[in-house]
């Protein structure tokens, strides 16, 4: 247990509480999968109704839905037998390692990719 560990293994439990299907089916796991991709969509359109058409942000709204794909994340992990807060840890520590000196445009167009599996659009 460390950084992030006991809060997101707390969530874990209740997200497991909602979950159908259990934690080890196939089924659920791919249907999971579409869940999340169906939310991150219902995040982008509020962000296209923001920037694009000029509403104002509604902030409830974007956490409900921000919400909705934490719970997609932390199913599937829990359905590959992955906490969230290991999850969490070890992106924080690729990202540590990536940015010593924090976020800057000049360190992301000069790092090298990483030797694992990095996918663009990486932070
Ligand atoms: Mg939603």
């Amino acid at each position: 247990m460390g950084y992030l560990g006991n809060e997101f293994e707390s969530y874990d439990a209740d997200v497991r509480r909602t979950m159908n299907g259990g934690a080890t089916a196939l089924v659920p796991m791919a249907s999971f999968a579409m869940g999340l991709a169906g939310e991150a969509g219902e995040v982008v359109d509020l962000l296209k109704k923001h920037l694009g058409h000029g509403h104002d942000l509604d902030a409830d709204k974007l956490t409900k839905e921000l919400g909705d794909v934490l719970w997609y994340v932390s199913a599937i992990a829990q359905s590959a037998g992955l906490e969230l807060g290991d999850i969490a840890r070890a992106n924080v520590e690729k990202l540590r390692k990536r940015y010593p000196d924090g976020f800057s445009v000049e360190a992301s167009r000069n790092r090298k990719p990483d030797p694992i599996g990095e996918e663009r659009g990486d932070p």
